[in-house]
């Protein structure tokens, strides 16, 4: 269970102080996936970096199953790293590296003995279907294998969250369905808490448990799926979803 509680986080540039979160609270479920959205600049990549603390909050908690992780020291933060995995939009591969590597890589961190490398990621290319790719470099794979593997990393180390900034968004529509499916089924088949950050109703609407829509560094709305886009409250996102059609 993930529980942010009244997070503020402001980037000083020469020029001004932005407030980038202003104040978030949120409570994430186990087991759930949790859909992010807002529109460019709302601060939702910053928000999500905060549950890994890639980002750190100058004011507030985050809770991860009832430890407050920006209390951790850095040793116990390296090990609970590896319990929450992170895709990014742009994948972020190891470009030098083979698929196998690139999935191999946290575990070579993590200090996993070699063989059981090899064998879990092997495995893990396999839950992707990526099977017959292990030694193809990055630029030998379409957009939505790299996606793949760039997913098969980020579950190495066994997490029992997953987080997606925009991991669909450079991919084609086609391609996001098959992803997007993917991401389902580790979520239902592995209980993994799935937190994502997208552009799309679509996918909120059909992978997405609850929602939290943020505007301007807060939280404006929050709640199922459902009821949120049956009945949207605040303006924001109601202009969301007549935007989405
Ligand atoms: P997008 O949909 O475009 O990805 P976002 O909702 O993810 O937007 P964030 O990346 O969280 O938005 O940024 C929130 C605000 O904080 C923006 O105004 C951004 O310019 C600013 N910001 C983010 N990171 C930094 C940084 N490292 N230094 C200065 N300003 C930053
Ligand atoms: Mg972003």
């Amino acid at each position: 269970m993930i529980k942010i509680k009244n997070i503020h986080k402001s980037f000083r540039t020469k020029e001004k102080v932005l407030h980038a979160l202003q104040g978030i609270d949120l409570h994430i479920k186990q087991g759930k996936v949790f859909g992010i959205i807002g529109r460019s600049g709302a601060g939702k990549s910053t928000l999500i970096r905060m549950i890994n603390l890639l980002e750190r909050p100058d004011q507030g908690e985050v809770l991860i199953d009832g430890t407050d992780i920006t209390q951790l020291k850095t040793e116990e933060l390296r090990q609970l790293r590896h319990k929450i995995g992170m895709v990014f939009q742009h994948f972020n591969l190891l470009e030098s590296r083979t698929v196998l590597d690139n999935v191999m890589f946290p575990l070579r961190v993590a200090g996993a003995p070699a063989d059981q490398r090899k064998a879990r990621a092997l495995e893990l290319l396999k839950l992707v279907g990526l099977s017959d790719h292990v030694h193809k470099y990055p630029r030998q794979l379409s957009g939505g294998q790299k996606q793949r593997v760039g997913i098969a990393r980020a579950l190495s180390t066994e997490p029992k969250i997953l987080l997606c900034d925009e991991a669909t968004s450079a991919l084609d529509p086609e391609t996001t369905q098959s992803v997007l499916a993917l991401l389902n089924e580790i979520n239902k088949t592995l209980g993994i808490t799935i937190v994502l950050i997208t552009h799309s109703m679509d996918v909120v609407r059909n992978l997405c448990d609850e929602v939290a829509i943020i505007d301007g560094g807060k939280i404006v709305e929050q709640g199922d799926v459902v009821s949120v886009f049956l009945h949207p409250q605040h303006a924001t996102t109601k202009a969301l979803l007549s935007e989405s059609g």
